[in-house]
């Protein structure tokens, strides 16, 4: 069947390719079942981009990155490649993708399964029922920021600086994604800053809230300092909907709360660019932990995170949220069943590998759609 929907798969290093073979069954599964299929390439990225290739990533396959209306990353990276110079780092391809296809807007779900309700290091209570998303600016402020470096001063001392920098359009873009999606979810957004103590706070602010009284009246925007967010979150997660913040705060907001769900394996994650005029935007969809070189080719790594990115992939650049949603009621009823892989296991619950998880997924989704 001819589709036009494009996909570009790259695995990476370490558990990578372990976790995407799962995804790839799901894909022939929607393929079978569903009747949707994907125009579908699949390349070398990272480590074995570099065994292979002698670079971590090609400019062929930068090319199909370009071309791809979504991209499904694995993860990069392992103790065999950590010797090698500065610009052969394996994460050069992740960090090469994001830079070139601008991709400034990380989306990190916090998503707490029932099943897994007692993975998290909080109390039950305070985090059963959890759905929050983080949206991170990923491609600005202090991290990037001139000036930058390390100076001496006259009297002989040294001083480190660093800039954080954020324009109107900087700012507008992401805080858009964020009001966008509240649109889609509870309508609530929270915008996190310093303004109290910090110049491109306020100035955060005063762009957030004029974008939300020009564009956005009918979302409930609050504001909130950085500190206290870390606090809240911690304190009660579930009185948020949707956070959007800068990039060193989303960096350390986003891990808190990741966090919350106590579980790596689990957790997905999409980074956005800008639409083009015909609405078209780069994605690139990844799980949030590493290639896990210590179980890497052991069959034990928890498949779910990169089963769940694809979700998310079909949510936002494909609009499938029927399938997106199938997808991960599978994985919320697998893991109630009792079956789990090493990472997440519980008193009282089976222990399966990497491949069994995934033919469980299968069997579940079977029955959802019978
Ligand atoms: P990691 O996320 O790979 O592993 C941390 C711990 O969590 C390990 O004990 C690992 O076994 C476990 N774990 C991670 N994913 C799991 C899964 N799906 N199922 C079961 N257990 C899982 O982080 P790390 O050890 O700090 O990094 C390892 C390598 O990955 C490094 O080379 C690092 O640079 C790279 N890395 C890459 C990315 C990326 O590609 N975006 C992100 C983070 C780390």
């Amino acid at each position: 069947m001819a589709s036009n929907k494009k996909l570009l798969i790259l695995p990476g290093d370490g558990i990578g390719p372990e976790v995407m073979r799962e995804v790839r069954r799901v894909i022939d599964w929607m393929d079978r079942r569903r009747m949707v299929s994907f125009d579908m390439k699949e390349d070398l990225v990272g480590g074995a981009a570099i065994d292979a290739r002698g670079t971590p990533m090609t400019d062929a396959t930068m090319e199909s990155a370009r071309a791809a209306d979504a991209i499904l990353f694995g993860s990069v990276g392992g103790p065999k490649w950590d010797k090698l110079g500065f610009d052969m780092r394996p994460e050069i391809a992740i960090l090469r993708l994001r830079k070139e296809l601008d991709l400034f807007a990380n989306l990190r779900p916090a998503i707490v399964l029932d099943p897994l309700v007692d993975a998290s290091t909080l109390k039950a209570d305070v985090i059963r029922g959890l759905d929050l998303m983080i949206v991170r600016e990923s491609t600005g402020g202090i991290y990037f920021g001139e000036p930058r470096g390390v100076e001496t001063l006259p009297d002989g001392q040294k001083r480190g600086f660093d800039t954080e920098t954020y324009t109107t359009n900087e700012i507008e873009r992401v805080a858009r994604v964020g009001f966008d999606l509240a649109r889609k979810r509870q309508n609530r957004l929270t915008s996190v800053e310093k303004a109290n103590v910090m110049q491109s706070g306020l100035f955060w602010r005063q762009v957030v809230t004029a974008l939300h009284q020009r564009e956005y009246p009918d979302v409930e925007l609050s504001h909130m300092y950085a500190d206290n967010c870390a606090m809240q979150l911690v304190r009660n997660p579930r009185q948020f909907d949707v956070i959007v913040t800068s990039n060193l705060f989303g960096d350390i907001l986003s891990d808190l709360a990741s966090m919350l769900t106590g579980s790596l394996g689990m957790l997905p994650s999409a980074t956005l660019g800008a639409p083009d005029a015909s609405g078209r935007r780069h994605a690139l969809y990844e799980p949030i932990h590493g290639s896990a070189p210590d179980i890497a080719g052991k069959g034990i790594a928890n498949p779910l995170a990169q089963i769940l990115s694809f979700a998310m992939l079909l949510r936002y650049s494909f609009g499938m949220d029927e399938d997106a949603s199938l997808i991960e009621r599978a994985c919320t009823n697998v893991l109630a069943s009792g079956l789990r892989t090493a990472d997440v296991m519980a008193p009282g619950t089976a222990k399966v590998g990497t491949s069994v998880m995934g033919e469980s997924i299968l069997r579940e989704l079977d029955k959802l759609a019978a």
